[in-house]
């Protein structure tokens, strides 16, 4: 490869303020809304034209239980049940059991649509000045700190200065040019291309069908699942292949990517039509294709499957969950790990093995079967930036914990936290790795987090 050298030249500081968030998921906005509502002045940049991130844009409109495994104890409140309360009131979500799921149990389903604006009003309400449109470049340091960052939209190029930063991007892209060290597990998690059909009243059995049908396809037998969305009657989601073996992480792969996942998209289309409804219609599909995992950056701790899914507890607890652990294989297969020890792989070719976890771990058959599982604050705390944290898909866990933590109800705990460790870091005058995990816990509680004990 050869080089040309970019001419510098003078940008303007567009936007000044203490916080400043990039990326505008739930995590990101979340994280905006808990600092702004401590009195902090925050700024969102957001590269789509609305925000969610893979919840609206990639149609992923389900957040897992808030319960814990009894279904008796409320473990996740925060802004997760605020938003959940107000598209529920619209007509826009609700509780909705699945599989052997009950009610107190059950994952909230919504429609992603009225979550794009519902997280617009949260943002407004809350005084989040959010930029949509707007790409994050790179990042300039002064004495150690992280000073500015450098975006794009159609203003042209310019500088934001903030006094703290939160990498809410996913992929980790302030993470990365801060110098935080970046890995890959063995096995990235694939993606998966998301779509709404009209005129059908469940979810199609795409597998089935490729398996009943494999001269009729060019999709190769896979794994998936789909959901109705409430207030949205006649449209199923639909989740049923795999865009497998390429590397999101690049311009390349991910360009890549998109392409076979609305071939495959195609593909499924023509199955539904042929053997469900004729009239099946293509509704939406995902604004771009939805990742489940690309790149983790290393922090303090990392979250590793033993502690997490047994249960292990933390004073500076910020985070609480119960999703299992759940990894998409390069076969197609869906690994579930359940806290009881047992494992089920759902196989492409529609048979299930079953297991146990606990046996491969050595963990003891009499070990305490929790309940929940929890999260350290030092899980947030890296060790290079001191007014910076990364929050999202991109956390420092191994497999088996990423594949629990990596939902949706998980992140927006942890982008709470992150937007209430920038205020306190401000408010505190201290780098990000003097705070106290423990303030951080109560401060959060304070604003209406679960009880953490
Ligand atoms: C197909 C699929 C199904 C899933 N199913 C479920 C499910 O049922 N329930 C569940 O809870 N979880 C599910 N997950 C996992 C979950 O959706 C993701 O792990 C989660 O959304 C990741 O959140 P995040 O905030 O880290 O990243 P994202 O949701 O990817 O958000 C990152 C945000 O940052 C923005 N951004 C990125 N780079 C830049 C930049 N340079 N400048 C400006 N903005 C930028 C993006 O546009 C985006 O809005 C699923 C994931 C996939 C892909």
């Amino acid at each position: 490869m050869t080089f040309i050298t970019e001419p510098a030249k003078q940008l303007p500081i567009k936007y000044t303020t203490d916080v400043c968030v990039v990326g505008g998921s739930a995590t990101g906005v979340f994280a905006a809304v808990r600092a702004a509502r401590l009195g902090a002045k925050v700024i969102l940049l957001e590269q789509n034209g609305f925000l969610g991130g893979v919840a609206t844009a990639a149609l992923v409109c389900c957040w897992h239980s808030n319960n814990d495994t009894t279904g008796k104890t409320q473990v996740i409140a925060g802004l997760t049940a605020e938003v959940e309360e107000r598209l529920f009131r619209l007509g826009a979500g609700d509780l909705c059991p699945n599989g052997n799921e009950t009610r107190e149990r059950a994952s909230f389903h919504f429609n992603p649509y009225e979550m794009r604006t519902e997280l617009d009003m949260l943002c407004r309400e809350s005084g989040v000045q959010v930029l949509l449109h707007t790409y994050y470049c790179t990042l300039m340091r002064e004495g150690g700190k992280i000073s500015h960052v450098i975006a794009e939209n159609k203003d042209g190029r310019f500088a934001v200065q903030a006094s703290f930063f939160i990498d809410a991007t996913g992929d980790g892209d302030l993470a990365r040019d801060v110098g935080m060290k970046g890995y890959r597990h063995a096995w990235t998690q694939p993606p998966t291309p998301t779509y709404f059909v009209a005129g059908i009243t469940e979810h199609a059995p795409v597998a089935d069908l490729i398996k009943q049908y494999p001269d009729e396809t060019t999709l190769v037998q896979d794994s998936g699942w789909g959901m109705k969305i409430p207030g949205t009657p006649g449209v199923i989601l639909q989740a049923d292949t795999h865009v497998q073996g390429l590397d999101c992480a690049t311009g390349e792969g991910r360009s890549r990517a998109e392409e076979i996942g609305r071939a495959q998209v195609r593909e499924c289309m023509k199955l539904i039509r042929a053997h469900v409804n004729p009239n099946a219609a293509l509704a939406a599909t995902n604004a771009y294709l939805g990742l489940r995992e690309t790149i983790h950056y290393q922090t303090k701790k990392e979250a590793v499957l033993t502690e997490l899914m047994l249960g292990t507890a933390y004073d500076d607890c910020i985070l609480q969950g119960t999703y299992s652990g759940d990894e998409h294989l390069a076969n197609g297969a869906i690994h579930l790990k359940f806290f009881d020890g047992n494992y089920v792989t759902l196989m492409p070719d529609r048979t299930v093995e079953r297991g146990n976890w606990w046996k491969e771990y050595g963990v003891p058959a009499d070990h305490e079967v929790p309940t929940r599982y929890r999260l350290s604050f030092a899980n947030l705390v890296n060790e290079v930036s001191p007014n910076l944290i990364a929050v999202g898909r991109m956390i420092h866990a191994d497999e088996g914990s990423f594949s629990a933590l990596r939902v949706m109800v998980n992140l927006n705990q942890l982008g709470e936290a992150a937007g209430v460790a920038a205020y306190l870091a401000l408010q505190q005058n201290k780098p990000l790795q003097q705070l106290d995990g423990v303030t951080v816990a109560k401060t959060l509680e304070k604003g209406g987090s679960a009880n953490f004990a």
